[in-house]
């Protein structure tokens, strides 16, 4: 391995600048911080050992192993039990991994391996991102604030309300506006936000106009203080075509009460396929297509994301020559949590009634097919021109590499989604990246492991920094003893997989 280019855990001093009295001056991001001898630098990753500038946190390395089907597994209980780390087996991570700033240094590892046959090279590194943010999924139908709405975090705009999908919220937070463009506290309050959301560490936001929360990745959203339990089975008039054939015979009527779309069930295409009579009864709100309303009451925290409380108050009218007393009503919301059986009186007002058990039940699996309600944390960035120059000396090889599959980019062993167009814009669920893959520096910026696996034939073609390459073995021998060693997860695909030669 190259003196020049030893990874952070193993510098001997050729990194960061001895500057009197034993101060080192990090080099490793743009802050270029002044370390005392025993203290860290700002960001906590870097300290100053006896002189010499060193990597907080060790290099994190993988290991798969495989079951008797061949299949690749975690180790048992994910603890590395101390044995010789097999290099086939062996997948050196970005964590831990050290930056190279300013980048037309070679990235910290650029690590050879053979796999089935083929030489492979993986360039490892932590990049350190500007142009950064998160997108926030949370699975609620609860309406939780506008589209466009700013989200706070101790007071500071970092980011918006985006557009819903379905049976989700949408949240965009971060990104280098939030960064970069505001106000120094607006920078920091933003980067704390992004890291704790990676790391998987609870979040209180507040949302303009509406909700108070608490989101963490993969575990339930709280809103206002009240944990959210199911995820929708779909919208009102989805539910009612799911269920109509089930409600057939027990009910004369169902409403699926929803913000976006409320189903009718007699007026809806599945009750007249079902040959259900019309029950004369008129939801408010506007009609789209036959048993489908938008717009039936305002958005809310009450039944199926709207802000009705009171269920009778979504019927418009009951025409007196269609509908009869004795009518069987059901009102539900999408999620089964909220549900009313009435019967209408002689003057047709629904009267609340015992709700029969064959109702019951499909209210209970309107319940049952509901999904637990999670928010998911999506990491994304733009790996910028300089990371890329870590890797090769001609940066836009790269990135064709990249955008035509050739070469596998991952972030802490996790899969990246690469976004296709310009650049490399990757998206990675952080709940399938180790721990503590995400830290900070004070410039604002996140900093995340990043890795590229390619065959080493293309590597040298797109002028990658081949007097560097270290093999696994080497980087094994070198950073190993004081590595932090973790089973490889078995839902995360090995990136070597389908490399080999026929
Ligand atoms: S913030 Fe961290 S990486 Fe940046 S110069 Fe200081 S110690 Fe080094």
């Amino acid at each position: 391995m190259s003196p020049d280019h030893r990874p952070p855990a193993t510098r001997s001093g050729k990194f960061g600048a001895a500057e009197g009295e034993g101060i080192v001056r990090c080099d490793a991001c743009p802050v270029l911080c002044r370390i005392r001898p025993g203290r860290a630098g700002a960001c906590a990753r870097y300290a100053n050992e006896e002189g010499q500038l060193v990597r907080t946190d060790p290099v994190l390395l993988m290991q798969h192993t495989l079951d008797e089907g061949g299949k690749v597994t975690t180790f048992a209980g994910s603890a590395w039990d101390g044995a010789p780390l097999d290099p086939a087996r062996t997948f050196v991570t970005g964590v831990g991994a050290g930056t190279t700033y300013p980048d037309y240094k070679p990235a910290p590892f650029i690590v050879s391996a053979e796999h089935a046959g083929l030489d492979t090279v993986t360039v490892v590194t932590e990049g350190i991102f500007s142009y950064c943010g998160v997108k926030v999924k949370i699975d609620t139908d609860r309406h939780l604030g506008a589209e466009t709405a700013s989200v706070r975090v101790e007071g500071e705009e970092v980011g918006h309300v985006t557009t819903a999908e379905y049976g989700s919220q949408m949240l965009a937070i971060g990104g280098v506006r939030h960064l970069t463009g505001g106000s120094k506290r607006e920078g920091s309050v933003t980067c704390d936000a992004l890291l704790k959301l990676c790391s998987g560490e609870p979040l209180e936001i507040g949302i303009d106009g509406g909700r108070t929360l608490i989101v963490a990745a993969g575990q339930a959203p709280i809103v206002d203080g009240r944990p959210e339990m199911r995820m929708r089975v779909g919208c009102g008039s989805a539910t009612v075509g799911i269920f109509a054939r089930q409600w057939l015979g027990h009910v004369d009527e169902v409403i699926v009460v929803d913000d976006h779309i409320t189903g009718v069930l007699t007026e809806h295409q599945s009750g007249r396929v079902l040959g259900m009579p019309p029950s004369g009864i008129r939801v408010r709100g506007r009609k789209s297509t036959p048993g489908r309303y938008f717009q039936v009451a305002n958005p809310g925290l009450g039944w199926g994301g709207t802000d009705i409380t009171e269920p009778m108050s979504i019927i418009h009218r009951i025409d007196p020559k269609v509908a009869w007393p004795g009518l069987r009503l059901l009102v539900t919301s999408t999620t089964g949590e909220d549900a009313l059986y009435c019967l209408l009186d002689e003057n047709l007002h629904p009267v609340p009634a015992d709700m029969p058990a064959a109702v019951r039940a499909v209210v209970e699996r309107i319940g049952e097919n509901c999904e637990p309600s999670l928010c998911t944390v999506l990491f994304m960035a733009g790996a910028g021109g300089s990371l890329r120059a870590g890797v090769t000396e001609n940066p836009v090889l790269l990135t064709r590499s990249v955008a035509q599959g050739e070469t596998r980019v991952t972030m802490g062993g996790a899969p990246a989604y690469v976004w296709p167009g310009g650049g490399i814009t990757v998206m990675a669920d952080v709940t399938r990246m180790p721990k503590r893959a995400f830290g900070y520096v004070p410039t604002p910026a996140i900093v995340a492991p990043i890795e590229f696996t390619l065959p080493r034939a293309f590597y040298e073609r797109l002028g990658g920094h081949a007097a560097d390459i270290v093999h696994v073995d080497d980087v094994i021998r070198e950073v190993g003893p004081g590595a932090r060693v973790e089973g490889w997860r078995a839902d995360n695909p090995w990136p070597f997989a389908g490399r080999g030669k026929p």
